[in-house]
């Protein structure tokens, strides 16, 4: 069924044309404000009663429903949406001092098949559309009302389940709705997008003209390492990433976010020199990640072990020494959340 969260103003007009001659284009503009209020149809209250049944039979109002959620001490909130074909994805909530992040899916499941992820183990079910992306963030907004954390949604990472450069249309078209003046209005530069590295894709990225965030999953300094630890390594190497993300930092000036896993593997003082080397020319931030276990994790692959306490620390040191900035991530909300994925594997598994 086709979702009127897809589509843009303009196209909501051209939809509303065929809808027959009950139908003035200023309805179009009301029921776009209410589809952003995430209203019902039977909420849509201007609006005359056999144009609430039209939509109603033929239409969803909420593309994606909270099934679940987790409120940790801290304030983060983990939540298991279930989308309207029965799918399930999961988003994260964090509140900081300015206001509220919140991380979405683009995918259920991914194919990428990264070793430490739980979000890869059963691959990809299906990609998400632009309108249900959207509607993760709208229900979430929605849901919030009245509540302790009843603020504005300030900013948006694309870092929930999924591969969002492999679901490209649909990631740029989402982009593009929740920062329409007419939508959300959600500043670009408010928005990160997190890849593993599908070099193409950051390609034709920097040539969409976006202002978001570029955040790559690098998590080691060599080929070698990284495809001990992502298949995605055994198609695109280090030079061709970088080569990638050079040509995105030209094209729009946006500081880099390197996501880097501590690992035994990857945590020598060569991996620092290495990776000051590779980032040479860029303006870039690395967040170190402690590793989360997973199902998968340390004892089928000893790539995953972690570093002792001591040898990242040093690693710390040395990424200082190189004149590398970096900071530890935040752990929010780990009373709750457990590693990307694991919520929604848990609700498979139950079904
Ligand atoms: N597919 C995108 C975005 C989703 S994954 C990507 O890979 O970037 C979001 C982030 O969580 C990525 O940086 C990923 O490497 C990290 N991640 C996944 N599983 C993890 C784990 N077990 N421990 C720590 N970080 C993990
Ligand atoms: Fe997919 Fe990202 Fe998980 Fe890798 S880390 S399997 S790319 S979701």
């Amino acid at each position: 069924m086709k979702l009127l969260h897809d589509l843009t103003l303009t196209e909501l007009k051209q939809e509303a044309e065929s809808w027959g001659q009950k139908m003035p284009r200023y309805r179009a503009e009301q029921i776009y404000k209410w589809l952003y209020d995430y209203a019902s149809f039977d909420e849509m209250t201007n609006q005359p009663t056999e144009i609430r049944e039209m939509l109603k039979q033929n239409f969803v109002d909420r593309p994606v429903s909270i099934e679940k959620e987790l409120i940790s001490k801290d304030g983060t909130r983990k939540y298991l949406f279930a989308l309207s074909d029965g799918t399930v994805v999961e988003g994260v909530l964090m509140s900081y001092k300015y206001g509220n992040t919140i991380c979405i899916s683009t995918q259920a499941g991914c194919r990428m098949g990264c070793a430490f992820c739980a979000t890869g183990i059963d691959g990809l079910a299906r990609n998400l559309t632009a309108g249900e992306m959207l509607s993760e963030v709208l229900a979430v907004n929605h849901h919030l009302k009245g509540t302790k954390a009843d603020r504005k949604i300030t900013n948006i990472v694309l870092m929930g389940c999924g591969e969002p450069l492999d679901n490209y249309d649909n990631v740029v078209k989402f982009i593009r709705l929740i920062s329409a003046k007419e939508g959300f209005n959600l500043s670009q530069r408010n928005i990160s997008l997190s890849t593993c590295g599908l070099a193409d894709k950051i390609k034709a990225l920097a040539d969409e003209n976006l202002g978001i965030t570029l955040t790559i999953s690098l998590h080691a300094s060599t080929d070698e390492q990284r495809k001990k630890i992502m298949k995605v390594a055994r198609a695109y190497s280090l030079k061709e990433l970088f080569f990638a993300i050079k040509y995105y930092f030209e094209k729009t000036h946006r500081r880099i976010v390197f996501e880097y896993i501590l690992l035994d593997i990857n945590t020598d003082p060569a991996d620092a020199e290495r990776l000051n080397k590779l980032c040479k020319g860029l303006s870039y931030h690395f967040n170190l990640i402690p590793i989360n276990t997973t199902p998968n994790s340390e004892e089928t692959n000893p790539a995953l072990k972690p570093p002792t306490k001591q040898k990242a620390s040093q690693f710390w040191e040395e990424l200082k020494k190189q004149g590398i900035s970096a900071t530890t991530r935040r752990t929010l909300g780990s009373d709750i959340a457990g590693a990307c994925g694991q919520l929604r594997r848990s609700k498979i598994k139950q079904s």
